[in-house]
Protein backbone atom coordinates (compact mmCIF):
# COMPACT_ATOMS: atom_id res chain seq x y z
CA UNK A 1 0.00 0.00 0.00
CA UNK A 2 1.29 3.66 -0.71
CA UNK A 3 -1.18 6.10 0.70
CA UNK A 4 0.14 5.42 4.44
CA UNK A 5 2.19 7.96 6.03
CA UNK A 6 4.42 5.94 8.43
CA UNK A 7 5.90 8.09 11.48
CA UNK A 8 8.31 7.48 14.60
CA UNK A 9 7.09 8.73 17.81
CA UNK A 10 9.72 9.42 20.82
CA UNK A 11 8.38 10.07 23.82
CA UNK A 12 10.53 11.84 26.10
CA UNK A 13 9.21 12.02 29.82
CA UNK A 14 9.52 15.39 31.58
CA UNK A 15 10.09 14.20 34.95
CA UNK A 16 11.58 11.41 36.59
CA UNK A 17 10.08 9.24 38.74
CA UNK A 18 8.58 10.48 42.37
CA UNK A 19 9.29 8.27 45.61
CA UNK A 20 6.62 8.53 48.24
CA UNK A 21 8.36 8.70 51.64
CA UNK A 22 7.38 9.26 54.90
CA UNK A 23 8.09 12.97 55.49
CA UNK A 24 9.69 13.90 58.89
CA UNK A 25 8.51 17.55 58.94
CA UNK A 26 5.30 17.23 57.20
CA UNK A 27 4.49 14.25 59.31
CA UNK A 28 2.93 12.64 56.24
CA UNK A 29 3.45 10.79 53.09
CA UNK A 30 4.71 12.89 50.41
CA UNK A 31 5.95 12.89 47.12
CA UNK A 32 10.48 13.75 46.69
CA UNK A 33 11.73 14.74 43.45
CA UNK A 34 15.62 14.59 42.38
CA UNK A 35 17.55 18.24 43.21
CA UNK A 36 20.04 16.10 40.49
CA UNK A 37 22.09 16.69 43.12
CA UNK A 38 24.84 14.44 44.59
CA UNK A 39 26.04 13.85 48.20
CA UNK A 40 29.63 11.94 48.19
CA UNK A 41 31.49 11.04 51.49
CA UNK A 42 34.56 9.50 51.64
CA UNK A 43 35.32 7.04 54.96
CA UNK A 44 39.41 5.96 54.77
CA UNK A 45 39.12 3.95 51.17
CA UNK A 46 35.07 3.11 51.01
CA UNK A 47 32.92 5.72 49.64
CA UNK A 48 29.11 6.55 49.76
CA UNK A 49 27.34 8.19 47.60
CA UNK A 50 23.75 9.48 47.02
CA UNK A 51 21.08 11.36 44.69
CA UNK A 52 19.34 13.86 46.90
CA UNK A 53 15.38 14.03 46.58
CA UNK A 54 13.20 16.93 48.58
CA UNK A 55 10.10 16.94 49.60
CA UNK A 56 7.80 18.91 47.11
CA UNK A 57 5.75 20.41 50.04
CA UNK A 58 8.55 21.48 52.35
CA UNK A 59 12.28 20.75 50.29
CA UNK A 60 13.26 18.17 53.40
CA UNK A 61 15.72 15.84 51.86
CA UNK A 62 16.30 11.92 51.80
CA UNK A 63 19.37 10.65 50.17
CA UNK A 64 18.81 7.58 47.73
CA UNK A 65 21.91 5.09 48.15
CA UNK A 66 24.15 5.39 44.55
CA UNK A 67 26.74 3.52 46.64
CA UNK A 68 27.14 1.72 49.77
CA UNK A 69 30.51 1.32 51.48
CA UNK A 70 32.44 0.85 48.06
CA UNK A 71 36.21 0.79 47.62
CA UNK A 72 37.35 3.29 45.84
CA UNK A 73 39.38 1.25 43.70
CA UNK A 74 36.23 -0.37 42.60
CA UNK A 75 34.89 2.49 41.57
CA UNK A 76 35.12 3.71 37.81
CA UNK A 77 36.70 6.93 37.73
CA UNK A 78 34.70 8.61 35.28
CA UNK A 79 31.35 7.79 37.17
CA UNK A 80 33.30 9.11 40.62
CA UNK A 81 34.02 12.27 39.14
CA UNK A 82 30.23 12.66 37.67
CA UNK A 83 28.93 12.21 40.91
CA UNK A 84 32.03 14.74 42.45
CA UNK A 85 31.00 17.30 39.61
CA UNK A 86 26.99 17.16 40.08
CA UNK A 87 27.54 16.07 36.61
CA UNK A 88 23.32 16.42 35.37
CA UNK A 89 23.01 13.81 32.29
CA UNK A 90 24.45 10.88 35.26
CA UNK A 91 21.65 12.45 37.82
CA UNK A 92 18.78 12.33 35.24
CA UNK A 93 20.05 8.85 34.45
CA UNK A 94 19.72 7.77 38.09
CA UNK A 95 16.86 9.44 38.55
CA UNK A 96 15.07 7.27 35.62
CA UNK A 97 16.01 4.31 36.88
CA UNK A 98 12.44 3.11 38.04
CA UNK A 99 13.25 -0.08 38.92
CA UNK A 100 15.89 0.56 41.10
CA UNK A 101 14.25 3.51 42.85
CA UNK A 102 11.42 1.06 43.68
CA UNK A 103 13.17 -1.25 45.23
CA UNK A 104 14.55 1.14 47.68
CA UNK A 105 11.11 2.74 48.55
CA UNK A 106 8.60 0.41 47.20
CA UNK A 107 6.40 2.82 46.22
CA UNK A 108 7.17 5.37 42.92
CA UNK A 109 4.97 7.53 41.19
CA UNK A 110 5.72 7.83 37.51
CA UNK A 111 4.84 11.49 35.67
CA UNK A 112 2.64 11.20 32.62
CA UNK A 113 4.01 14.41 31.86
CA UNK A 114 5.89 13.81 28.19
CA UNK A 115 7.19 15.57 25.14
CA UNK A 116 6.46 13.69 21.59
CA UNK A 117 9.64 13.75 18.90
CA UNK A 118 7.89 13.45 15.78
CA UNK A 119 9.56 12.10 12.81
CA UNK A 120 8.02 10.99 9.37
CA UNK A 121 9.41 7.54 8.29
CA UNK A 122 7.64 7.45 4.84
CA UNK A 123 4.81 9.18 3.50
CA UNK A 124 2.61 9.23 -0.27
CA UNK A 125 2.29 11.37 -2.49
CA UNK A 126 -1.41 11.45 -2.12
CA UNK A 127 -3.11 12.22 0.69
CA UNK A 128 -2.52 9.34 3.46
CA UNK A 129 -5.54 6.46 3.73
CA UNK A 130 -3.57 5.14 6.91
CA UNK A 131 -1.60 6.34 9.60
CA UNK A 132 1.04 4.33 11.16
CA UNK A 133 2.60 5.20 14.27
CA UNK A 134 5.67 3.43 15.69
CA UNK A 135 6.83 4.36 19.37
CA UNK A 136 9.99 4.64 20.67
CA UNK A 137 9.81 4.31 24.82
CA UNK A 138 13.46 4.39 26.04
CA UNK A 139 12.51 5.84 29.10
CA UNK A 140 9.35 3.54 31.05
CA UNK A 141 6.93 6.49 31.50
CA UNK A 142 3.34 6.53 33.50
CA UNK A 143 1.56 7.56 30.37
CA UNK A 144 -1.00 5.48 28.65
CA UNK A 145 -1.66 4.28 25.18
CA UNK A 146 -4.86 6.83 24.80
CA UNK A 147 -3.56 10.01 26.46
CA UNK A 148 -0.24 9.61 23.96
CA UNK A 149 -2.53 9.17 21.11
CA UNK A 150 -4.68 11.75 22.36
CA UNK A 151 -1.95 14.39 22.77
CA UNK A 152 0.13 13.59 19.83
CA UNK A 153 -2.90 13.66 17.09
CA UNK A 154 -4.55 16.19 19.14
CA UNK A 155 -7.96 14.63 19.50
CA UNK A 156 -10.02 13.43 22.83
CA UNK A 157 -9.44 10.62 24.37
CA UNK A 158 -13.01 9.87 23.29
CA UNK A 159 -12.23 9.87 19.95
CA UNK A 160 -9.70 7.75 20.28
CA UNK A 161 -11.44 5.03 22.26
CA UNK A 162 -14.55 5.65 19.63
CA UNK A 163 -11.73 4.72 16.71
CA UNK A 164 -10.60 1.63 18.27
CA UNK A 165 -14.44 0.38 19.66
CA UNK A 166 -15.34 1.27 15.35
CA UNK A 167 -12.06 -1.23 14.11
CA UNK A 168 -10.26 2.41 13.00
CA UNK A 169 -7.31 1.72 15.26
CA UNK A 170 -5.26 -1.31 16.14
CA UNK A 171 -2.73 -1.44 18.50
CA UNK A 172 -0.10 -3.99 18.44
CA UNK A 173 0.74 -6.35 19.82
CA UNK A 174 -2.64 -6.88 20.59
CA UNK A 175 -4.53 -6.58 23.50
CA UNK A 176 -7.78 -4.90 23.72
CA UNK A 177 -6.93 -3.21 26.99
CA UNK A 178 -4.49 -1.79 25.52
CA UNK A 179 -5.66 1.81 25.29
CA UNK A 180 -5.48 1.72 29.15
CA UNK A 181 -1.89 0.29 29.71
CA UNK A 182 1.20 1.90 29.66
CA UNK A 183 2.60 3.03 26.40
CA UNK A 184 5.93 0.50 25.50
CA UNK A 185 8.59 1.13 23.28
CA UNK A 186 8.45 -1.11 20.09
CA UNK A 187 4.46 -0.56 19.86
CA UNK A 188 3.10 0.02 16.98
CA UNK A 189 -0.52 1.74 16.18
CA UNK A 190 -2.52 1.98 13.27
CA UNK A 191 -5.17 4.50 12.34
CA UNK A 192 -7.79 3.74 8.91
CA UNK A 193 -8.30 7.34 8.22
CA UNK A 194 -10.13 6.78 5.19
CA UNK A 195 -13.68 7.76 6.96
CA UNK A 196 -12.45 10.47 9.06
CA UNK A 197 -13.64 13.66 8.16
CA UNK A 198 -10.86 15.66 9.62
CA UNK A 199 -8.22 13.16 8.30
CA UNK A 200 -5.40 15.99 6.78
CA UNK A 201 -5.34 17.55 10.41
CA UNK A 202 -4.95 14.28 11.88
CA UNK A 203 -2.32 13.18 9.56
CA UNK A 204 -0.70 16.84 9.92
CA UNK A 205 -0.41 16.42 13.62
CA UNK A 206 1.38 13.31 13.76
CA UNK A 207 3.71 14.25 11.81
CA UNK A 208 4.74 17.50 13.22
CA UNK A 209 6.20 18.27 16.70
CA UNK A 210 4.22 20.61 19.51
ZN1 LIG B 1 7.80 17.56 53.62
Amino acid sequence: MSDILRVLWTVVPRIAPQPWLNCKRCRDIRLFRSSEKFRVNANGKRLDAWLIYKCTSCDSTWNRPILERRHVRTIDPLFLMSLRANDPELARRLAFDAENLRRKVGLVEKSDDVGVRKEVLSESMTPPRWLEILCAVPKMTGLRVDRLLAIGLHLSRSRIRNLQDTGNLAVSPEGSRMLRTAARDGMRVTIDLSEAYDRDRIAMAARSSD
